[in-house]
C-alpha cells in the first residue's frame, strides 16, 4: 500500500505545504528524493499482478504513478484540504483530464466567458468535436450563470480572479447553483493559489491548477493538478491518466513539491508588493484606473477579500491615458518598453515581476470590437508582480509614466 506519511492532525497549511507526502525511504533523506525511473521492479510475480489490478497497492510504471508525484499529489491536496489530487503535465492536461473523466457526447457546460484564452478553446472548440456543448457567461452575473443551465448541464467551470481584469466570482453561490442542477464545480485556482483561497471550503467539488504558476513560483516548470474527493481522483481520473498519458513527469513534480514549501511565503509577499504597486499607480496622474482586488476601488473588493483571505493576489493591470486606440497603445508600450528591471513576458506566478499588453499578447486574437465588450483596451498594461524590492518596482513604472503625456 501507498501510504502517507504520519503527521499529527490539526497542522497548519505551511506546515502541512513543507511536510506533507509519502515517508522518506529507507535511507532517510530529509529532503525528498526525486525518483527518476520509468519502470519499477517487482518483488514477486504475485505482488506484481497486486499492483497492476489495482495502482493504490503500489508502483509499476511511470505512466501510472511515481513516488515523487505522490508526494507531490499528497502535499496539493493537504493544502487544498481535498481528500487527494493526481498530478498532470500542465494545467491545460488538467482541464483535458476534468472534461475526459466528467463529460461525454450530449452533455452541457457552463463557463464563464473570461477565462484563461486556452480554456475557453479547449471547451468550445475541442469538447465540441466531441458532442459536449458549453456556453460561456459573464463572470460577474449570476443569473446569467443560472439562466445558462440545461436539463444535461454536468459541470460549471469558474476562474477567480481573471486575467488580466481581475474579476472575482462568487464560488459559494455558483457551487449552490451547480448543486441545485445535479451538475459539479470546479474552479481553476491558479491566481490564488491554496495559501489564500480554498474552494472547496466555499463548496466547490474540484479545483483544478496550472502548477506552473505559483505552485513552482520561479518560472521553471510546466504543471498541472485536480484536487477533490478520493472516490473521483482514484476511480475516475487516475484510470484516464493512465490510459491517456497526460502524466506529470517526476523531476517537474519535484520541482514544484519544493515549490510549495514557500508558497505561503511568497504569496503573502507578492500580495504585499502587489497592493503597494496598486495603490501608487492609483495615484499617478498618468493611470486611469487600477484593476486589483485588493483595492477598495474594485468592484468587488468585499468578496474577494472574504474568498481570498483578505489578500488581493499578485496579478493586477491598469489603463494608462490617452485619447483614442493609438495613443492609448503608444503610452502603453511607452510604459512597457521603459522597464528595466520587469520581464516583458506574458506567463505570471514568477519570483520576477512580468509586464505585458494584454490587447495584443493573451488577447491579440480578438477584434477590436470582442476586445472592448471584454473591456480590455489599447492602454491596459498587465503586471504580475513579484518579488524585487518594491522601491525598484516603483521606480521602473515611473520610467515610463513620467514620460506619458
Ligand atoms: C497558465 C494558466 C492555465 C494553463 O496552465 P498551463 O500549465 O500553462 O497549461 C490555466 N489557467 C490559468 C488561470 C492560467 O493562468
Amino acid at each position: 500500500m501507498i501510504e502517507k506519511k504520519s503527521l499529527p492532525p490539526g497542522l497548519h497549511r505551511d506546515t502541512l505545504a513543507v511536510r506533507a507526502g509519502l515517508p522518506p525511504s529507507q535511507w532517510g533523506e530529509n529532503s525528498e528524493a526525486l525518483y527518476l525511473t520509468s519502470g519499477f521492479v517487482q518483488p514477486d510475480a504475485q505482488t506484481s499482478a497486486e499492483r497492476f489490478a489495482s495502482p493504490q497497492e503500489g508502483y509499476t510504471y511511470g505512466r501510472t504513478s511515481n513516488p515523487t508525484v505522490t508526494t507531490f499529489e499528497q502535499r496539493l491536496a493537504a493544502m487544498e484540504g481535498t481528500e487527494a489530487a493526481i498530478g498532470t503535465s500542465t494545467g491545460m492536461a488538467a482541464i483535458l483530464l476534468l472534461g475526459m473523466g466528467l463529460l461525454k457526447a450530449g452533455d452541457h457546460v457552463v463557463c464563464s466567458r473570461s477565462v484563461f484564452g486556452s480554456t475557453l478553446n479547449l471547451f468550445a472548440k475541442e469538447f465540441g468535436k466531441f458532442g459536449v456543448e458549453s456556453t460561456f457567461v459573464s463572470q460577474t452575473d449570476l443569473g446569467e450563470w443560472k439562466k445558462a443551465i440545461r436539463p444535461n448541464t454536468r459541470l460549471l467551470f469558474a476562474e477567480t480572479p481573471t486575467n488580466p481584469l481581475t474579476e472575482v466570482c462568487d464560488i459559494k453561490a455558483l457551487a449552490d447553483v451547480a448543486h441545485e442542477a445535479g451538475a459539479l464545480l470546479t474552479v481553476d485556482n491558479c491566481f490564488c493559489s491554496p495559501a489564500l483561497q480554498r474552494p472547496t471550503e466555499l463548496g466547490a467539488d474540484l479545483v483544478m491548477h496550472s502548477g506552473t504558476k505559483y505552485l513552482d513560483g520561479q518560472g521553471r516548470v510546466m504543471a498541472g493538478a485536480l484536487c477533490g474527493p478520493a472516490k473521483l481522483i482514484h476511480d475516475v481520473f487516475a484510470p484516464i491518466v493512465r490510459t491517456a498519458g497526460m502524466t506529470l513527469a517526476p523531476f517537474n513534480a519535484w520541482v514544484v513539491l519544493k515549490g510549495l514549501e514557500t508558497l505561503g511565503i511568497r504569496m503573502r509577499a507578492q500580495c504585499a508588493n502587489a497592493l503597494d504597486v496598486a495603490r501608487f499607480l492609483e495615484a499617478h496622474p498618468g493611470v486611469t484606473r487600477v484593476y486589483y482586488p485588493g483595492l477598495a476601488s474594485h468592484q468587488q473588493h468585499e468578496l474577494a477579500m472574504r474568498q481570498q483571505s483578505g489578500l488581493g493576489g499578485a496579478v493586477l493591470s491598469f489603463d494608462v491615458k490617452g485619447t483614442d486606440p493609438e495613443s492609448l497603445r503608444a503610452n502603453a508600450f511607452r510604459v512597457i518598453d521603459s522597464a528595466q528591471v520587469m520581464s516583458i513576458a506574458t506567463n505570471l506566478g514568477d519570483t520576477k515581476t512580468i509586464i505585458s499588453h494584454s490587447a495584443t499578447t493573451s488577447h491579440g486574437r480578438l477584434t477590436e470590437q470582442q476586445r472592448q465588450a471584454a473591456g480590455i483596451g489599447q492602454g491596459l498594461v498587465r503586471l504580475a508582480v513579484g518579488l524585487e524590492h518594491i522601491d525598484d518596482l516603483k521606480a521602473d513604472l515611473l520610467r515610463g509614466l513620467d514620460q506619458l503625456t
